[in-house]
C-alpha cells in the first residue's frame, strides 16, 4: 500500500511522465481507501483554479513541483465512474 506522501510524489512523477501503469493502479487504489488524498486532490484543484482567476500565473510547465489542473481532473473525474 502506498503512503499519502507517495501519493504526492506519485503526482509529480506522474506530470513529468514518469510513471508505470503499475504504479497508476497502486495510486489509484490508495484512492479508493483514502478520503484524505481525494479531499488533497480536490482541495488542490480548487486552488489552481482559485489562484488562476485571481491572477495571470506564468506557465504551470515553468514549475517542475506543479501538478497539471488537467491531470487532476482527468484522475478525479475517472473515480466518478
Ligand atoms: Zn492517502
Amino acid at each position: 500500500m502506498l503512503t499519502c506522501r507517495e501519493v504526492i510524489e506519485f503526482l509529480m512523477n506522474y506530470a513529468e511522465g514518469n510513471v508505470t501503469p503499475e504504479e497508476r493502479v497502486r495510486f489509484e487504489e490508495h484512492l479508493a481507501v483514502c478520503p484524505a488524498c481525494v479531499n488533497y486532490l480536490n482541495t488542490y484543484r480548487t486552488t489552481v483554479r482559485l489562484g488562476q482567476q485571481a491572477f495571470k500565473p506564468l506557465p504551470t510547465d515553468a514549475d517542475e513541483s506543479s501538478v497539471p489542473e488537467d491531470l487532476v481532473r482527468a484522475i478525479l473525474d475517472a473515480r466518478r465512474k
